[in-house]
């Protein structure tokens, strides 16, 4: 990944193009936190930099749409750039911030939610691992060949880039590395679940948002065999059916990880359309099933000092740095 500092100063000299004829920019957001706020795994942008996104785009004439919405206006061939927005893993600030921001901007917006997870309110597992690291008392703890640090907020910033790699891993790799952390550090109580209720997630499809699938647990789905692949995806079309009364017509692939098989349980869920973490632009032709979707993150917005730089967000909106960013390491990769 390429430094802020050099992508802004890139942004002053080039003032890329939106993409010709019938575009669509699916843009992939999590969490959105009050401004100011410095969680340990920061997963999403500050409130403030939503709402200076959806300005930017107003003044650029764009109107954010779902990914339904979006396809439909592809397949119209409908001429210009469209912009779809969407939010992966169902928090509950999607409903107490992003929604009434989107609702002031007369923007609409697709959910994917991780149902099993609202359904048992359960933490993901980044969120356990940062609860962890957070409520160690310890100092420093031996874990797995190394010294893990924890002294200040620092220390467990870096723990947490240590670790983080190893949990990218097939579930049953991950609870044993997670179980064992916990009893390293002495952590006996389970991380909260700030995942949205089932009546919080109605607010979003109430206010016009469209709803779609994130599995039940939020595996690497390419890790599992295709049973329990079929089982994560319908089971969380089901469920999201089950409880909002509408089926999902679309899935995220957690972490944008997927093979043959989830493409495969994704198209017998009943699911329409399919959207990974790879950065780029969908054309009229493009497959259904492996949408893009560029991250449009906080570092992709903030110029020196820390104040949104519209002319670095637009650059990064029109997907100026797509090249330079190596996957999955850096700001592209997501849990
Ligand atoms: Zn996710």
């Amino acid at each position: 990944m390429i430094g802020r500092t050099l992508r802004w100063a890139s942004s002053l000299l080039v003032r890329r193009p939106w993409p010709r004829g019938a575009a669509l920019t699916i843009v992939r957001h999590h969490r959105v936190y009050a401004d100011g706020e410095r969680p340990l795994y920061r997963l999403g942008v500050a409130e403030g930099v939503l709402r200076a996104q959806l300005a930017l785009l107003r003044r650029e004439g764009l109107v954010p749409v779902t990914v339904s919405e979006g396809l439909a206006r592809l397949a119209e061939g409908r001429p210009g750039h469209h912009v779809a927005l969407t939010f992966d893993d169902g928090y509950a600030d999607n409903v107490t911030r992003a929604l009434p921001i989107l609702a002031g901007a007369g923007a609409r917006a697709t959910f994917f939610l991780t149902a099993g997870l609202i359904e048992a309110r359960r933490a993901p597992w980044w969120d356990e691992l940062a609860h962890a690291l957070e409520t160690a008392r310890a100092p420093a703890v031996p874990f797995a060949g190394t010294t893990l640090e924890l002294g200040d907020a620092a220390a467990r910033a870096r723990a947490l880039r240590l670790l983080l790699p190893g949990l990218r891993a097939a579930p049953a790799t991950q609870r044993a590395l997670l179980d064992g952390l916990r009893a390293a550090l002495g952590v006996a109580d389970p991380a909260p679940c700030e995942l949205a209720t089932w009546e919080e997630c109605r607010r979003l499809s109430a206010a016009g948002m469209e709803i779609g699938a994130h599995t039940l647990t939020h595996p690497f789905l390419s890790t599992l065999p295709p049973g329990a692949q079929r089982e994560e995806v319908a089971g969380s079309f089901g469920l999201v059916e089950e409880r909002l009364g509408a089926r999902p017509r679309g899935i995220a692939f957690p972490g944008g990880d997927h093979d043959a098989d989830s493409l495969e349980a994704a198209r017998d869920a009943g699911a329409a359309w399919a959207v990974t973490t790879r950065a780029g632009v969908n054309g009229p032709g493009a497959d259904p099933f492996t949408l893009r979707r560029r991250a449009w993150t906080d570092g992709a917005c903030l110029g020196p000092g820390g104040r949104f730089s519209e002319r670095l967000a637009r650059a990064e909106l029109a997907g100026a740095f797509d090249a330079w960013r190596a996957r999955p390491a850096g700001a592209e990769a997501a849990p």
